[in-house]
């Protein structure tokens, strides 16, 4: 064999795995939004859940979004942007990482892990990605039309850090609704229909850091792919190397299984989209 065939023998190459990092991160974040609830996340008076920290506080984007459409001519409601800072520049930067690694909803649904599913969404071509963007729109416009958060009232990750216990009624069945689509496809909700989801992955679109594909080292065995569960690796991407930068949920599940040392975690290149 020449120097130059030798070179291109894949190499497997053995690295530290992740996933008890994520876990730690999840499993802390769960205890923290849901499980210490009376001194963790609060529907505070602007009706938007947030963590207070002290005299400041972390408030999610979505909810800020929608107070400030409720009445986009208040220029007070504006100040609230303040508040979303933190989440606004977290996914700037990194996308959408706190679906992979700190939404309550999102680890609820990783404990399904390895179910038995039926694609009903895909019998019923629900399962288009573009949909969680129409939703987002809809409780955008409704907000305006209303006058208050109307997600707000039927969001599950609210409905599991705030009102456990207190959900009735079609509430409750909404708030549900992430873990019966659980059954059809990994993560469902969070592919096609989540608003939440959706904003996160729409500003991280330029996101700085990120998940690609060293398509030197690549073998394309399909691995990274199969584990992704938001659809975030496709074909194409082992082709250029980009890994969907609205899709992707940051929980490095393809490092983990990744053998040829082909996924890099780092800074994104510009022209990425
Ligand atoms: S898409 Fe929505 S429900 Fe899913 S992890 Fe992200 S914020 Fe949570
Ligand atoms: S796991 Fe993915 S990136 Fe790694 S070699 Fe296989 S196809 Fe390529
Ligand atoms: S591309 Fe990798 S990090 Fe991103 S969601 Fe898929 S498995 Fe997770």
């Amino acid at each position: 064999m020449s120097a130059a065939e030798r070179r291109r023998v894949p190499r497997v190459v053995k690295r530290r795995k992740l996933k008890p990092l994520r876990y730690a991160f999840q499993a802390v974040s769960f205890v923290a939004l849901v499980l210490l609830v009376p001194i963790g996340v609060l529907a505070i008076p602007a009706g938007i859940c947030s963590i207070p920290l002290g005299s400041f506080r972390v408030d999610c984007l979505f909810g800020t979004a929608q107070r400030i459409l409720s009445s986009p001519l208040n220029v007070a409601l504006w100040l609230l942007l303040t508040f979303a800072a933190v989440p606004l520049l977290g996914s700037l930067l990194l996308g959408r990482f706190f679906c992979g690694l700190m939404c309550p909803v999102g680890t609820l649904l990783d404990l399904f892990g390895k179910v038995k599913r039926v694609n009903f969404l895909g019998k019923l071509r629900l399962n288009n990605k573009h949909n969680k963007y129409a939703v987002a729109a809809s409780f955008a416009a409704a907000s305006t039309l209303t006058g208050f958060p109307a997600f707000c009232t039927i969001c599950p990750i609210r409905g599991l850090c705030t009102a456990y216990g207190s959900l009735k009624g079609v509430e409750l069945a909404l708030a549900a609704a992430p873990v019966v689509l659980e059954f059809s496809e990994k993560r469902a909700w969070c592919r096609y229909f989540c608003p939440v989801g959706a904003v996160l992955g729409a500003v991280g679109f330029r996101k700085v850091f990120g998940v690609k594909i060293d398509t030197e080292k690549c073998i394309n065995c399909k691995a990274c792919m199969r584990v992704c569960p938001t659809g975030a690796i496709t074909e194409d991407s082992f082709k250029t190397g980009e890994v969907s930068r609205t899709e992707c949920i940051m929980c490095l599940r393809c490092y983990d299984v990744c053998m040829y040392d082909a996924l890099k975690v780092g800074v994104l290149p510009r022209a990425h989209g």
